[in-house]
């Protein structure tokens, strides 16, 4: 057990808030206020919420705490990229970037500790799915990602996405409810707009979320045009293959109006042929799509290689000639392991 087994007070909605201090005899708006001091300025203590009475405060501090995630590791590249280690209550780790680019501020989040898919050129991939994070874990990495980036560029964050550890639509409840809280008017009141979140490609839960209406950006994690070739390196296409995953993205496209974006990491001698290009800019056109081209950064141990930049750019050409609209994208942070698929923990363990 944790030493310490008070409750988050964060995991009450505003409702349950708004009940638990009917309870306690305090009149409603003192509720709101919390919510406030809890949600728009993401406070870590209960001594900062300095319009509640202090006889209130110590009832509060009794029974709940904020349990804000912990810095425990900081590391800069040379091209200003941010990696953080951060501890969770139990003592799990898990690991958040800033990106720094001209104007924009980008933080990529984790949604879970580790990962349960075994993509077989990430690295997140080789550590086991310890747990989700509960949706104020993965709050808490934009929070202090945020303030990092005021700290070290002087600037708010821009973007969000959800690239970091773990597959967020494997925690779904929990992912909307961070969006819910990063994006609402009494949250952090970021525009949806400006955030993305990639995924392996879960349909039924594309779906939900097409449903759900987040009005936020969604990234997939294609990187074979084929499913023959799509499962030798990611085995969540036995169960979610190619056409599952478009008929999804159809659907997606359908009741949000927005254009995805497909990920695809150019591994050397495995998915950059004229025929991989042909196979892809079909799949585009089936969906109102646009292609990241991901140069693949090289893992411990992996077995594929990063695809020669001329062969990158005959691909995207290729692409581009069925009309694909395609962008070869760089990586950041390599020196520091904070680049896509290189976040597995080294120094927490
Ligand atoms: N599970 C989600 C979120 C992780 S996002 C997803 O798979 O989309 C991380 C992105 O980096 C994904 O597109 C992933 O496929 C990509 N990636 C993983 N390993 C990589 C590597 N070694 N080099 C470049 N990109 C990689």
């Amino acid at each position: 057990m944790p030493e310490n087994t008070k409750k988050d007070i964060r995991s009450l909605s505003e409702e349950q808030l708004i009940a638990l201090f009917a309870d306690i005899g305090e009149p409603k708006f003192r509720a709101k206020q919390v919510h406030q001091w809890l949600w728009q300025k993401a406070v870590a203590s209960f001594e900062q919420m300095t319009n509640l009475p202090k006889l209130l405060r110590e009832k509060l501090e009794a029974q709940f705490e904020i349990r804000e995630i912990e810095v425990v590791d900081e590391q800069i590249s040379q091209d200003g990229t941010i990696k953080f280690g951060f501890r969770v209550f139990d003592g799990e780790f898990i690991e958040g970037v800033l990106i720094p680019k001209d104007d924009r501020m980008t933080a990529c989040i984790s949604s879970q500790v580790g990962c349960s898919l075994t993509c077989k050129f990430c690295a997140t991939a080789r550590l086991d799915r310890k747990r989700n994070l509960d949706f104020f874990e993965i709050f808490d990495q934009v929070v202090i990602i945020d303030r990092k980036a005021r700290q070290h560029y002087g600037k708010p964050l821009s973007n969000i996405v959800y690239m970091g550890m773990g597959e967020p639509l494997l925690n779904y409840a929990n992912v909307k409810r961070s969006i819910e809280h990063i994006t609402s008017a009494d949250g952090l009141g970021m525009s949806p707009k400006r955030i993305t979140l990639s995924t392996v490609g879960i349909s039924k839960m594309i779906k939900k979320m097409a449903d759900d209406d987040l009005r936020i950006n969604l990234a997939v994690s294609l990187h074979a045009p084929t499913n023959a070739k799509r499962g030798q390196i990611m085995p969540i296409n036995d169960s979610n293959d190619i056409e599952g995953v478009v008929d999804a993205l159809e659907y997606w496209h359908q009741k949000t109006g927005n254009r995805v974006t497909h990920e695809y990491v150019m591994l050397s001698h495995f998915n950059e042929t004229e025929e991989d290009a042909k196979a892809l800019a079909a799949i585009c056109q089936r969906v109102p799509s646009k292609v990241n081209l991901i140069e693949y950064n090289p893992i411990d141990g992996g077995s594929y290689e990063r695809t020669s930049g001329n062969r990158a750019m005959n691909f995207k050409r290729e692409l581009e000639k069925h009309g694909v609209i395609a962008n070869i994208r760089r990586s950041r942070g390599k020196d520091i392991d904070a680049a896509c698929g290189q976040l597995a923990n080294k120094k927490g363990g």
